[in-house]
């Protein structure tokens, strides 16, 4: 595809859009909340760090619950918005728009340049600059491939592998090249057929969208019947808008003539907007014959307005987030279970006590080892270790066994209850409550 790149308000913001979200993307690695990374995505190691707060495997309900609101959030998003995403925050329309679209416009020219090179012999001048472009696609490629893995391994493991010996970092450095090989392929040969073949989304799109649906569109009640503009028109043949230039069809990175109406191949990405815009403006006729638009827009007038159906899915959107959001921020960082000794009742000891055998599994969930200890909140009541469970490394797990006594003289029930608690040094991560099962004190 050779797309005409126009600059009109359009492009601006989506341009002002991607600097913002290529900052972030390649700032995101080393940014830390509370020490943690911003965003890390381990699959090998299952460790998963989202916005400062650490995930284990044992946190895989989280995901379960974090991909459904993804789905949800997805299809209510598109049956309102269409692929409103694609074109404005989709990582491949931002770099294949923003980043490499315009270093081969800013190497090669405009798309009418470099189609008649292409289609040309290979000179001195079409060698240089075929070359240099690739080059720095290369150059992007590895620039991306490095980000992209420091999101799955953190910034300190790429670091190492960057700065030390690659012979101690085989793999690290194997999966630096594939990944660039990868990016290079997609930026410099697939392109455009990533949204129009490989990705789903857009299958998606045409099974979720309907006469409410927000997407970029023609409106042919204005813009037909089509026609080019004549000095000498006749009075009787009015004609509509659209004056046939078949620009919106150059500017399409995806190639297709959006006035044959919503099409899978659309990504949303405005430029024939800002081009159709840019025509209007010419022959004094108002913007937006390409523009946002629903089907009832078009046919039936409806207000573009952020409709109740809108409001109502943003509102479940809203909830859906906050509820994960909930669960994610109030879990806790340690988790124990506790269960007393199968088959086991109760065993007399000296001194007047009672007690019961217990098992205890803590997880570590945090980012550093944690010295633990299990203790009552009532301090007539004393724990004796079986099997301490000390030191937890990150991310880990022990078990312990012990003995909880109780002096005979509070037991009044067969069952009492028992509160244990779960420290950190001085911090107190969890209360578990239990049963302790005892004579009747009369
Ligand atoms: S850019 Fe506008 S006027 Fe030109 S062909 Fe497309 S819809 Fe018609
Ligand atoms: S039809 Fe318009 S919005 Fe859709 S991909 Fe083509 S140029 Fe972009």
């Amino acid at each position: 595809m050779y797309p005409l790149l126009r600059k009109g308000i359009y492009y601006k913001w989506r341009s002002a859009i991607s600097y913002v979200y290529l900052a972030f993307f390649f700032s995101g690695p080393f940014i830390r909340i509370g020490g943690q990374p911003l965003l890390l995505l381990n699959f090998w190691e299952r460790h998963f760090v989202i916005l400062g707060q650490v995930f284990w495997p044992e946190d895989i309900f989280l995901f379960m619950l974090a991909s459904l609101v993804a789905l949800v959030c997805i299809v209510l998003f598109t049956i309102a918005f269409g692929r409103l995403f694609c074109g404005w925050i989709c990582p491949q329309t931002i770099f294949m728009e923003m980043v490499f679209r315009k270093v081969e416009e800013w190497i090669e020219g405009d798309a009418n340049k470099r189609k008649k090179r292409d289609a040309g012999p290979w000179t001195n001048e079409k060698i240089v600059k075929k070359v240099a472009k690739h080059l720095v696609f290369i150059v992007l490629s590895f620039l991306i491939a490095n980000t992209f893995l420091a999101y799955i391994i953190g910034s300190e493991s790429l670091i190492k592998i960057v700065t030390e010996p690659v012979t101690l970092h085989l793999i690290g450095f194997a999966s630096i090249w594939v990944f660039t090989a990868v990016f290079y392929l997609v930026y410099s040969q697939v392109r455009e057929l990533v949204c129009t073949l490989i990705c789903p989304y857009g299958r998606l799109q045409s099974v979720l969208i309907d006469q409410h649906t927000l997407v970029v569109a023609y409106n042919d009640v204005r813009g037909e019947p089509r026609g080019k503009l004549e000095r000498n028109a006749d009075p009787l043949n009015v004609k509509g808008d659209c004056v046939d230039c078949g620009l919106c069809i150059s500017v399409c990175p995806t190639g297709i003539d959006i006035r044959k109406g919503t099409q899978i191949d659309c990504v949303n990405c405005t430029a024939c907007i800002d081009v159709c815009d840019e025509v209007m403006d010419k022959i004094h006729k108002p913007k937006s014959l390409i523009g946002y638009y629903s089907e009832n827009m078009i046919r039936i007038k409806e207000k573009p307005s952020f409709t109740l159906r809108m409001q109502a899915y943003a509102a479940v959107i809203t909830i859906m987030i906050s509820v994960l959001c909930y669960f994610i921020f109030s879990r806790s960082d340690m988790d124990m279970t506790v269960m007393r000794g199968v088959g086991m009742l109760y065993q007399e000891q000296p001194g007047g006590y009672i007690s019961n055998i217990y098992n205890a599994e803590v997880i570590n969930k945090t980012n550093k080892a944690q010295v633990i200890t299990i203790t009552s909140d009532d301090p007539s009541i004393q724990i004796k270790y079986i099997q301490a469970p000390g030191t937890i490394a990150k991310g880990g797990m022990v078990k312990a066994m012990f003995f909880v006594l109780i002096p005979a003289s509070h037991i009044h029930t067969p069952k009492t209850d028992v509160h244990l608690q779960l420290f950190t040094g001085h911090q107190l991560k969890q209360t578990v409550s239990t049963t302790f099962v005892g004579p009747i004190n009369d």
